[in-house]
This record gives structure tokens, C-alpha cells and sequence, in this order.
């Protein structure tokens, strides 16, 4: 859970989960969710009367200024005879009886502007709803409409091109949706601080790729902070300062300068092999999200991508669908861009707590529900114009498709007659294609995982999806900081499936692949590594990072601890038994990395 301190007289920490290492100082950007503008209830005194009166008069005058702005537009680019349309609106910012019961209602019960606008105007819309005339009914959206523009001006909201910030910011937000971070300049986002997300949620994965500092599952952040404000981010120990004085602001600057120096030290070179001391090659492939992270796929030393997130070519873009060229053109370059080592396209994982299809939204338990292949096979169209455009791009190179979220045996086999019948229609219009283009799924779901066997002899690779699998395998909600102290990827009996995986692929012939956020954490790697995984695929920029990690072990040592921690009871055995043995074993790199407490 979040608590919140005072440090000074000023300076108000708040402690959330530590989502992407760094420190940011800088001034807020506070978005609001889902397009609705966050307000709160704030009681305030009599000495405060006065000023949030004046507040209240300065949003009138600038919803004013707006309005007539919008109105001069419509004017020039419609005629006049259109821009009556905000004549009500305007109305309403001039209405000096409005204006005497808001101001009479936050003097009366000592309220904030935002409460008194939101409260007399639900009244007045509430009152509109209810009377038959049609015209005097639709009034009602026009005080909607105003009250939202009153609501964004108080709370410091201005109307902002994500994409084109003309400042460094720190976004705060309640939740960050992949489509949010997708349209975000990240040239100019120093940090993120949200009030809901675990560690796996996406804006914390997204995060990390970009190498941003985040701390995620702060509760109240958004009620304490405005566009504005300056803040100190601490993606190493999850604490965010709110308004900090200039000594803590100095203070966490040198902090900054260590931690890049920090950075910059320990990582291994993209010439150099990630093998470990006694000669073990690992592969370390990339997971993309965005196609501008292709640049950086050799930038890092990435051996291909192991995991390319297809639906975020959704993002900003739903309702409308990408159509078959388009995909075809990503994948295209996706195979070119990555070579001999290729690139593993998962298809489509909507729903859960991604994006999903029009239609389909809202559903009790989306974690459990219509998700990934699941909606692929309900939605086959958009699945098999998405299969086309893969087949189409695997003649450009080596691509891999990879099958999310299976759970069955009859749902693979569905799937994959549903990629024959399109090989089959492609092969009849003479469309080229890598009739071998191998087929894998991923074990996310504790069902496959125990059928892994079984899965292995139908597919051509086993990707395991940690993030999923620990969410579904211990009942914890991957995007919900209320229990993010339940989501253990080191609780044994994560450690115990992931083993029972690698020996079913091995028995099978089967290779076996992790492209879940463990593979990221130095410590978590090293794991999977001693568990008997060789092919890890990451966020590009950790890359580095976790090959020096590699580079450091010897393999057989680390196989015999990983063999002792999985007979311990719980995740805190583990990462005692870690903190104390890999320091000993690997000193170069364990000796120096933080604890984490
Ligand atoms: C996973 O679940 O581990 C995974 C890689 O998929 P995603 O995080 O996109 O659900
Ligand atoms: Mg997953």
C-alpha cells in the first residue's frame, strides 16, 4: 500500500512500487483519465473562501476566452449561421445567478470550486433531464460541456498534443493506458508516477523499455498533485517528493548523477557473447512493443525479437482496425530488420487488461475473460486478415507465430487449422509465403502449463509468458498494487513449474523460450538461467545489463542453488538465500547490485 509522510515543512513523500529504475525531477503533467478530468472534494477553511472564489471567477473568465475562441472559428470556417451553436454556452459563463449560488455554495459548506461547479451543475442538469421539451432537454450536454471545461481549467488541465510537449514533464496520472504512453513525446518524459498499476501492468513494462523512471501504485498522487507542480520521481525505491524544497530537490540531482554513472558502468559491450564463465551460451532476444525500438535492437545486442506485442499496432486507433497491408508492411520490415535470428509475431492479445475490440468491452473478470487467442478465434476475421499479413511478411525473412493465452489443447488445434486454411487460400492465389514458418504458444495458464507435454508435441516452441503465468498460477492480479506484495516470481512454486516446463520441453525435443519480465531483473535471470532456460527475451535496453549478469555466473553453481531454493518455502527464502549465496558466487556483478530491502 502507498503511504505518504512529511519529510520537512514542504517536502510530502509518497512510497509506491519502484516500476523502472532512475530518478526524474521535474514539473507534473497531470492527465486525466479516460478523458474525464479528475476533481475532488476538498473542504477548506474561512480564510480560504475568498481565494477559491477568485479561483472561481478567473476559470469563468478563461472558459470565457476559450469559448469565444472556438466560437470566432466556427464562425470563419462554417459562417455565422453555425456558430450560434455556442451562444447557450456562453449563456451560462455569463449567467450572474449561476454565479451567486456557486459562490454561495462554497461559502456555505467551506467547498472547493471543482465540488461547487460539479454539484449545482449535476442539480441543473439532473433538473433538465426531466422536462419534455426536446430542445430544453438537450440543454443538459450543453452544461455538461461547459462544466467539463470549467472542471479542466480549475484543476490546472490544460489541452495538451501528447505528442507534442514542448517542455520536459513527469506524467501523473491515475492509470497510464498503452494507448496514453503511445502518443506520449518521449523525448520529453522525464518519469511517470500513477496512482493504480502493479509491477507487469503495461505502462510499467513500456517504462522500463524506454528506460524512464516510473513508480506505479501510489493511491492518491493525482489527489495530491496538479500540472505544475514539480516533483522527484525515485524509480529505485518507489518514492515520489511532492513539491520538494531545494536542498532534497539538489539532494536527489546528485542521485540522479550516480545512478547514471551507475548505469553506465556494469553493462556488457553488444560484441561480447552472453555466455556465462564455464562456456554456457544464452540467447537474449528483444520484446517490442513499438516498431521505433527496431533501431535499438543492435544498439543493445539483441539476438532477434522473441516476443513483437502485434496489438499495440491497436493503439490510438480503435474503433478502426489495421487492415492487412498495413500489418504486412510491419511484419515485413520486423523480419528484414532482424535476420538470421528472426522474430517471433505474437498475434493479437486484446482484452485483459489491454485494449480491446468494439463490442467487446466490459466484462466482470476481463483477466478471465475474452482475451487474446481467445478473442481471436471469436473474432476470426480480424485473426485470420492478421494471419495473412504474417504469412505474407515471413517471405521477407524469419518470422515465428507465437499463440497467446492457450489454455486448451482443442483451442491449439483450432488455431492452428485456422493458419492452414489460410496457408491453403494463400497457396491457391499464388501468394509467396514460408510454408515451414514455425508455431509455438505461449504457457501462460497453469492448464497448459501441466499439459506442456502434450503441448510440445504439437507445436514447433514453448514460450513461457511470466507475467501471466505468475498472475494466473498464484490468483494475483498482475496490474493491481493492492496485492503487488502477492505477485512473487520467486515463490517456489513458480520456480517448480518453470522446471517442470524446461524438462517437458527437453523430453519432448521441443525448444523452449521466457519472455516475461523476469527475464529482465538480474537476479530473476540468473534464476531461469539456473532452471535451465537459454533463450530469454527482454525489454532492448536491459539487454546489456543482463548479459554482464550472465557473463558473471558460472552455470553449474548456479544450478545447484536454484536446485536447493526451489525445496524452500517461500519467495523471502528465496531472496534471502539469493541475496546471500549469488554476492559469493558472481562478485563482479551480485556484489554491487542493490538489495532490495
Ligand atoms: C507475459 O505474460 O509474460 C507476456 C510476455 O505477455 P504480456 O506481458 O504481453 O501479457
Ligand atoms: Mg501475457
Amino acid at each position: 500500500m502507498a503511504s505518504s509522510k512529511t519529510t520537512r515543512s514542504r517536502d510530502v513523500k509518497l512510497l509506491g512500487l519502484a516500476a523502472s529504475g532512475g530518478v526524474a525531477v521535474g514539473r507534473v503533467l497531470r492527465l486525466d483519465e479516460h478523458g474525464r478530468y479528475q476533481f475532488y472534494y476538498i473542504g477548506i477553511t474561512a480564510g480560504q473562501v475568498r481565494n477559491e472564489i477568485t479561483r472561481l471567477h478567473q476559470a469563468f473568465k478563461e472558459a470565457r476566452v476559450q469559448m469565444e475562441e472556438i466560437q470566432d472559428r466556427l464562425a470563419r470556417e462554417l459562417g455565422y449561421k453555425h456558430s450560434y451553436i455556442l451562444d447557450a454556452h456562453l449563456l451560462m459563463l455569463e449567467d450572474k445567478r449561476l454565479m451567486t449560488e456557486l459562490e454561495q455554495e462554497i461559502r456555505s459548506r467551506r467547498i472547493n470550486a471543482e465540488w461547487a461547479v460539479r454539484d449545482v451543475t449535476d442539480r441543473a442538469v439532473e433538473a433538465y433531464r426531466h422536462v419534455h421539451d426536446q430542445y430544453l432537454r438537450e440543454r443538459a450536454s450543453d452544461i455538461e460541456d461547459v462544466t467539463t471545461r470549467l472542471l479542466a481549467i480549475l484543476s490546472g488541465h490544460a489541452k495538451f498534443d501528447l505528442s507534442k510537449l514542448d517542455e520536459d514533464v513527469i506524467v501523473v496520472a491515475c492509470d497510464i493506458w498503452p494507448s496514453t504512453v503511445a502518443e506520449l513525446d518521449f523525448n520529453r518524459v522525464l518519469g511517470f508516477a500513477t496512482d493504480a498499476g502493479g509491477m507487469t501492468s503495461h505502462a510499467a513494462i513500456i517504462a522500463r523499455a524506454l528506460r524512464i523512471p516510473a513508480v506505479v501504485g501510489l493511491h492518491e498522487v493525482t489527489r495530491l498533485i496538479r500540472t505544475g507542480d514539480t516533483i522527484i520521481v525515485d524509480g529505485g525505491t518507489g518514492e515520489i517528493i511532492l513539491r520538494p524544497t531545494r536542498p532534497v530537490i539538489r539532494q536527489y540531482a546528485e542521485k540522479r548523477k550516480r545512478d547514471v554513472a551507475r548505469l553506465a558502468i556494469p553493462i556488457a559491450q553488444p560484441s561480447e557473447p552472453a555466455e556465462t564463465i564455464d562456456g554456457v551460451r544464452i540467447r537474449l532476444r528483444a520484446n517490442v512493443e513499438l516498431s521505433t525500438e527496431i533501431e535499438s535492437l543492435a544498439l543493445f545486442g539483441a539476438e532477434g525479437i522473441g516476443l513483437y506485442r502485434s496489438e499495440y499496432i491497436f493503439l490510438n486507433r480503435l474503433p478502426e482496425l489495421p487492415g492487412e497491408d498495413e500489418q504486412y508492411l510491419i511484419y515485413a520490415r520486423l523480419a528484414e530488420a532482424t535476420g538470421e535470428a528472426g522474430a517471433s509475431i505474437r498475434v493479437f492479445d486484446l482484452g485483459g487488461d489491454k485494449l480491446t475490440l468494439e463490442g467487446y468491452k466490459e466484462e466482470q473478470n476481463p483477466a478471465l475473460g475474452l482475451r487474446a487467442i481467445r478473442l481471436s478465434l471469436k473474432a476470426e476475421d480480424i485473426f485470420r486478415t492478421q494471419l495473412r499479413a504474417i504469412l505474407r511478411a515471413s517471405s521477407h525473412g524469419r518470422l515465428r507465430i507465437v499463440l497467446p493465452l492457450i489454455s486448451t489443447i482443442p483451442e491449439l488445434r483450432q488455431a492452428r487449422a485456422i493458419i492452414d486454411l489460410v496457408k491453403r487460400e494463400m497457396a491457391d492465389r499464388g501468394i509467396v509465403y514460408d510454408a515451414e514458418i514455425p508455431i509455438g504458444v505461449m504457457i501462460e495458464v497453469p492448464a497448459a502449463a501441466m499439459m506442456a507435454d502434450l503441448f510440445a508435441r504439437e507445436v514447433d516452441f514453448l514460450s513461457i509468458g511470466t507475467n501471466d503465468l505468475i498472475q494466473y498460477l498464484l490468483a494475483v492480479d498482475r496490474a493491481n498494487e493492492n496485492v503487488a506484495h502477492l505477485y512473487q516470481p520467486l515463490h517456489p512454486a513458480v520456480l517448480r513449474t518453470i522446471s517442470f516446463l524446461v524438462r517437458a520441453a527437453k523430453s519432448a525435443r521441443v525448444p523452449i523460450e521466457l519472455c516475461g519480465e523476469m527475464a529482465s531483473d538480474p537476479i530473476h535471470a540468473i534464476v531461469l538461467i539456473g532452471l535451465g532456460i537459454r533463450t530469454l527475451s527482454l525489454a532492448p535496453a536491459s539487454i546489456p545489463l543482463i548479459k554482464n549478469a550472465v557473463r558473471s555466473i558460472e552455470l553449474a553453481r548456479v544450478r545447484s542453488l536454484i536446485k536447493d531454493a526451489m525445496k524452500l518455502a517461500s519467495a523471502a527464502e528465496v531472496e534471502e538465500m539469493l541475496a546471500r549465496e549469488l554476492p559469493r558466487q558472481a562478485p563482479r556483478f551480485f556484489a554491487a547490485w542493490p538489495s532490495r530491502g
